[in-house]
């Protein structure tokens, strides 16, 4: 704990929940940082306790890309696909060697943060089976939200998110872990990638659609502040805004102008991620 710094508690984060309104009926697809808030009483478990406390419905990424994922098999070229090859068979059998196969007691990767894992070990749940992109939920309307999720619809759960009328909620992250933004980029045709994961002893598979590059996704900000309700607890930001607001918003700024949130680093996955979108010529 750093000088000056007071712990924040369960039921301080509770407290900051409900300011913004959150209640027994609100839906949250919730993205979040433990290092933003300084110290926490209990940890990540005392956060994803106060979630599940004082909303209805949680929502949080689970993805276990770090322990299911592999590179794509030599030879095999998508067109603006921003992933890597294996150079030979060998190494690509030696990734799939290391690799885990999806199953639903496998932990959430950490860069999604302690939360969602905190979640899953301490809170019944329901969570989806896709190999690398992954949600679990808790609370009234879990099952659903996370039953609409296909192997090429791996964002699905997000739009049911919207589609119940709920909220993007970032606790002390910005809008490059705002998943939602994905969604809007795919349904324009943008950032649908396919990816490789790991499916059985010595199986692989492709994966259709999954997002890309978010780290140009703060821009976005300004223009979701008049959507946005803001409070701090310790030294984190608690933004909630809705799925709705963020896909229209998401929409307009692409509509405007298809590089929209994409950086001009030729070196970059935002450089494909426009491509992709691009006609085909003789398409
Ligand atoms: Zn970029």
């Amino acid at each position: 704990m750093g000088r000056g710094d007071v712990a924040v508690t369960a039921d301080d984060v509770a407290a900051g929940l409900r300011q913004l309104g959150l209640g027994r009926t609100s839906t949250v697809l919730a993205h979040t940082s433990m290092r933003a808030f300084g110290h926490v009483d209990g940890g990540a478990a005392a956060v994803a306790r106060a979630l599940v406390e004082v909303c209805g419905t949680v929502v949080v990424p689970a993805d276990t890309w770090d322990q299911t994922g592999v590179p794509a098999p030599p030879g095999l070229e998508r067109p603006w696909n921003a992933y890597w090859n294996a150079a030979t068979w060998a190494e690509l059998d030696e990734a799939v060697d290391r690799a885990a196969v999806f199953a639903p007691d496998l932990p959430v990767d950490r860069e999604m943060g302690a939360v969602p894992e905190a979640l899953r070990r301490g809170h019944p749940h329901h969570r989806t089976a896709h190999p690398l992109k992954g949600f679990v939920a808790t609370g009234e309307r879990a099952a659903e939200i996370v039953g609409g999720q296909t192997l090429d619809r791996p964002l699905a759960p997000v739009e049911a998110v919207g589609d119940a009328g709920g909220d993007v909620l970032l606790v002390g992250v910005g809008h490059t872990a705002n998943t939602a933004i994905h969604v809007a980029e795919q349904h324009l045709g943008r950032a649908r990638y396919f990816r490789y994961a790991k499916v059985g002893p010595r199986a692989w598979a492709e994966l259709a659609d999954l997002p890309g590059e978010s780290h140009r996704f703060d821009g976005l900000e300004p223009a979701l502040w008049p959507s946005t309700r803001e409070v701090r607890v310790g030294r984190a930001r608690l933004r909630r805004v809705g799925v709705a607001e963020v896909l229209a918003v998401t929409r307009a700024a692409i509509a405007a102008d298809p590089r929209a949130l994409l950086c001009d680093d030729p070196g970059c996955r935002c450089a494909a991620a426009w491509r992709g979108a691009e006609p085909r010529p003789g398409a």
